[in-house]
C-alpha cells in the first residue's frame, strides 16, 4: 500500500511552506486611489464625452431611460480608449447564463489591416451595444431549438465596464444581458432588469398619495453577505470529490468540530489576513465597495459583505466576488470553497442578501423614518413586502433550491425550508395593533387620534436578531438568508422584486381615490395582516414546535429542491412575472427546467465520484487492512496464543458492507430518471456508502488513509 505518500506529503509540504510575499500595501496606494480605477466611471466618461453624451448615460444610469443609439459610437470609442490604455487588447461581452455561472466571450480590438501590415484597433457603437456569442451550447430549457441557436449580448449600461487584469494580459469587460434572437431571456440579469422597471413603477405610485411633488427613480437595493471556506489547496487537490463536486462526499468528524465556539469573529489567521487584503485591494479596483470581514462559524469559514448597491449592480460585483475570491486564494495557495455544505457536522455556507428599495429623493423606503408621517410611508412598504412573501413563499422557496441548498436548507444551522417573516418584537407589536382594529394606543405618548398619522414612532433599530429566520426584517431592510453561498442573487432579487412590484400595485390601486387616505390605509393594512399575517413568525425557526405550528398555519414547507423547483413555474407565478412583463410562461418554464437538469447533473457526478473513491481508494486500503490483520490473527494462532481480534471482524465487516453499499448506490444511480429519484433514492444511497467509509476512517491505520481528513482540511493553515 502506497496510498500515504499524497496525504502525508501534503501536510508535509504546507508545513514547510513560506508565506507568499506581500504585494499589498495599502501606505504607498491608498484604498481611495485603487477604487474604482479598473472601471469606465461616471467619472471618466464625464472627462471623456462630450456633454450631451455623458447626460444621456447618466439618464440611463440614474432614471432607467434608453440610451440613444448616437451616444453609442462616442461611448464605445471613448472606453476603447481608456481600455487600451490600460493595457487591453481584447473585450468581452460578460453575461450570466441560466447555469449561474459567469460566462465572457473575448475579442480582439485588433483587425489586421488588409493593406497595411498594422493592425487597427476598432471597436464601433455596435459592437459595444450587442454581441453574438454563439450560443448553442448554454441551457435554455428548451426555448430555443439548436437550429435556431442565435443569441445576442447586450450591453447594459447601468453596470460599469471594467478591465480584468489577468496573467499575460488585459481584457474590457462589458456586462451584457444574454437574449434569444426572439427576444426571450436567456440569462439571469434581463429578469432582474425588468424587474427593477416594474417596481419603479409601482412604487412611484404610492410615493405620488404620500404627496411628494419630487420623486427620483426608485430602484432596488442589495447587499449580499458572502460566506466561505479556505482550505489549503494540496488538500483540495488530494480530494477528488471536493474537487469535481465542490463538497466532501467522505470524512469521519473532527476530533475538535465548532464545539467551542472560538472561530466566529476570532483573530484571523495571519495566512488568511494576507490574502483578505488582497481580495479587497483587487475588489476597490474594480469598484466593488468591499465593507466586512470576518471569521465565521465554521473552523475555516469566513464572510466577506459590501456596501449595498442598486440590486443589479450588486448583482454582477457579486458574480465578480466570487471569481475574485477564487482567484486570490488560488494565488495564496488556498482553495475557496462556495459549496453550501462543503463538510458534514460544521455549520454551512450562505449568503445573507440583504434587499430594500429606494431612492434620492426620499430615501430608503422601508426606513421607519422619524416622524409619524413617514412611519405611515414605511408601513404601507411593510405591509407590501408581508404580502409579497405570504402570497408568493413558494417561489421564493425555489429560486434558492439547488442540490447544493439543500444541505443546508432545514438543517439546524440555517433557516428552515419554511418561508416565514421576523419581524422583530416592536413592528410585530404595531401590526398586531394594526389588526386589532388601528393603533388606538401608545406607549411612547399620551392620547392618540385615530389614523395613521399617529402610529407611534418606530425605533430605528428593530430591536433583537433572529438568525433562525429565512426572511428578517434588519432595521431598514429585509435581509433573505435562505440564498446559498455559491448561488447567483439574481433569481432571489427578481422574485422579491416582481412580488413587491404585485402588492405595491395592489395597494396603490385600493388607496387611489380613496376619500379619506388614513383611512383607506388603516383598511389596507388590516386587511394584509387578517389574511398574511401567518407569515410572520418572531419564534426560533429550528425548533421542532415551528414545524408543526408552521404546519397548522398551513405555510408550505418544501424540504427538498425536489418538492420546491415546480414552483417556479406554478400558476401564480407565471400570472405575476407575466402581467410585470418580467418572464413568459415559456422563459418560466426554461427556468424550471435548466435548475432540474443541474440539479440531476450535479447529484450524478457526487454518486459517480462515492462509488469511485469507495472503489478505489477506500476499498483497497480497508481490505487490505483485514488481510493483515487476518494475517496477524493466524500467526498468533499458529504461535499458540489464542486471540480473538475483534478489529479484525469489525473491519472484515465493514468491507463487505461497503461492497453491498456500492453495488445498492449502482443500481439506485442506474435505475433513476426522475428528480424525485435523485433526491430519495440516489442520494441516501450515497449516504449510507459514506457511513460505512467514514465508520471505516476510525479503523484503518492513520498512515494509509488516502484521503485528508476533516481534521487536516479544517484546521491546518
Ligand atoms: P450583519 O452580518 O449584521 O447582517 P453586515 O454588515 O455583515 O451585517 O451586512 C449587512 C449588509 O446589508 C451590508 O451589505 C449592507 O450594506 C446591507 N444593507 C444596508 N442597508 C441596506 C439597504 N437599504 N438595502 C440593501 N442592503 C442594505
Ligand atoms: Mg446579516
Amino acid at each position: 500500500m502506497s496510498t500515504l505518500t499524497g496525504r502525508l506529503s501534503a501536510i508535509a509540504s504546507i508545513a514547510g511552506r513560506i508565506p507568499s510575499g506581500s504585494t499589498v500595501n495599502f501606505s504607498d496606494e491608498s484604498p481611495e486611489t485603487v477604487f474604482g480605477s479598473s472601471t469606465f466611471s461616471l467619472a471618466l466618461m464625464k472627462d471623456t464625452l462630450k456633454p450631451e453624451t455623458y447626460a444621456s448615460v447618466v439618464d440611463t444610469i440614474k432614471d432607467g431611460k434608453k440610451l440613444p443609439e448616437t451616444a453609442a459610437d462616442e461611448v464605445a470609442d471613448a472606453m476603447r480608449r481608456w481600455a487600451v490604455s490600460k493595457g487591453a487588447t481584447h473585450y468581452a461581452h460578460v453575461f450570466y447564463p441560466l447555469t449561474g455561472i459567469t460566462a465572457e466571450k473575448h475579442d480582439s480590438f485588433y483587425d489586421p489591416g488588409s493593406y497595411s501590415n498594422e493592425a487597427i484597433s476598432k471597436f464601433k457603437g455596435k459592437t459595444l451595444i450587442q454581441g453574438e456569442p454563439d450560443a448553442s451550447s448554454f441551457p435554455n430549457g428548451g426555448i430555443r431549438a439548436t437550429h435556431r441557436a442565435r443569441g445576442y449580448t447586450a450591453w447594459d449600461v447601468t453596470s460599469p465596464a471594467y478591465v480584468l487584469e489577468s496573467g499575460n494580459g488585459t481584457t474590457l469587460c462589458i456586462p451584457t444581458s444574454f437574449v434569444s434572437w426572439t427576444g426571450e431571456a436567456l440569462d439571469t440579469k434581463t429578469p432582474l432588469l425588468r424587474s427593477m422597471q416594474a417596481l419603479d413603477t409601482q412604487a412611484r405610485r404610492i410615493l405620488k398619495l404620500f404627496g411628494h411633488e419630487k420623486i427620483a427613480h426608485v430602484s432596488a437595493t442589495a447587499g449580499p453577505e458572502q460566506e466561505y471556506f479556505l482550505i489549503d489547496k494540496t488538500f483540495f487537490y488530494s480530494r477528488p470529490d471536493l474537487l469535481a463536486a465542490g463538497r466532501t462526499l467522505f470524512g469521519a468528524p473532527p476530533p475538535k468540530g465548532q464545539e467551542f465556539e472560538d472561530h466566529y469573529f476570532g483573530v484571523i489567521p495571519e495566512r488568511v489576513i494576507a490574502f483578505m487584503y488582497e481580495v479587497d485591494r483587487e475588489l476597490y479596483k474594480l469598484g466593488i465597495p468591499s465593507k466586512t470581514r470576518h471569521n465565521e462559524v465554521a473552523p475555516g469559514q469566513f464572510e466577506i459583505a459590501p456596501l449595498f448597491e442598486s440590486a443589479n449592480v450588486a448583482a454582477d460585483h457579486q458574480q465578480m466576488t466570487m471569481s475574485v475570491l477564487k482567484k486570490v486564494a488560488d494565488k495564496h495557495g488556498l482553495a475557496c470553497i462556495l459549496h453550501e455544505k462543503p463538510f458534514a457536522g460544521v455549520n454551512g455556507s450562505g449568503k445573507h442578501v440583504n434587499w430594500s428599495l429606494g431612492n434620492s429623493t426620499q430615501g430608503n423606503l422601508l426606513d421607519p423614518g422619524d416622524t409619524p408621517h413617514e412611519n405611515a410611508q414605511f408601513l404601507v412598504f411593510a405591509g407590501a413586502v408581508i404580502r409579497a412573501v405570504s402570497k408568493y413563499a413558494p417561489l421564493l422557496r425555489s429560486v434558492v433550491a439547488s442540490a447544493g441548498n439543500d444541505h443546508r436548507l432545514g438543517a439546524n444551522e440555517a433557516p428552515p425550508a419554511i418561508i416565514s417573516v421576523y419581524l422583530g418584537d416592536q413592528l410585530a407589536d404595531v401590526f398586531d395593533q394594526i389588526k386589532a382594529g388601528g393603533v388606538t394606543t401608545s406607549k411612547q405618548r399620551g392620547t392618540l387620534n385615530i389614523g395613521v398619522d399617529v402610529l407611534p414612532d418606530l425605533p430605528k433599530d428593530a430591536g433583537d436578531r433572529n438568525r433562525t429566520s429565512p426572511f428578517a426584517f434588519t432595521g431598514n431592510r429585509f435581509e433573505f438568508r435562505a440564498v446559498g453561498s455559491n448561488q447567483t442573487i439574481s433569481p432571489a432579487l427578481s422574485a422579491l422584486n416582481t412580488i413587491m412590484t404585485d402588492s405595491l400595485d395592489y395597494i396603490a390601486s385600493r388607496l387611489e381615490g380613496a376619500p379619506n387616505l388614513n383611512v383607506a390605509i388603516q383598511n389596507v393594512l388590516k386587511e394584509i395582516v387578517d389574511e398574511h399575517g401567518s407569515v410572520i413568525f418572531n419564534g426560533n425557526g429550528y425548533s421542532e414546535e415551528w414545524h408543526a405550528e408552521a404546519a397548522v398555519r398551513g405555510l408550505a414547507n418544501l424540504k427538498t429542491a425536489t418538492d420546491a423547483l415546480p414552483e417556479m413555474a406554478g400558476d401564480n407565478v407565471v400570472e405575476v412575472f407575466e402581467k410585470y412583463g418580467v418572464l413568459s410562461e415559456a422563459e418560466l418554464h426554461s427556468r424550471y427546467e435548466v435548475a432540474v437538469e443541474q440539479y440531476v447533473k450535479q447529484v450524478n457526478v457526487e454518486a459517480n465520484l462515492v462509488a469511485e473513491i469507495a472503489q478505489t481508494k477506500i476499498f483497497p486500503v480497508a481490505s487490505g487492512y483485514a488481510t493483515t490483520l487476518a494475517d496477524s490473527a493466524a500467526k498468533l494462532k499458529a504461535a499458540g496464543v489464542s486471540s480473538s481480534i475483534s478489529t479484525l471482524e469489525k473491519v472484515a465487516a465493514l468491507v463487505t458492507e461497503l461492497e453491498s453499499d456500492i453495488a445498492f448506490l449502482k443500481e439506485a444511480h442506474s435505475g433513476a430518471s426522475e428528480i424525485s429519484d435523485w433526491t430519495f433514492k440516489v442520494l441516501p444511497a450515497m449516504l449510507k456508502t459514506r457511513k460505512t467509509v467514514d465508520a471505516l476512517e476510525g479503523l484503518v491505520p492513520d498512515d494509509s488513509w488516502p484521503l485528508p481528513t476533516y481534521q487536516e482540511m479544517l484546521f491546518i493553515k
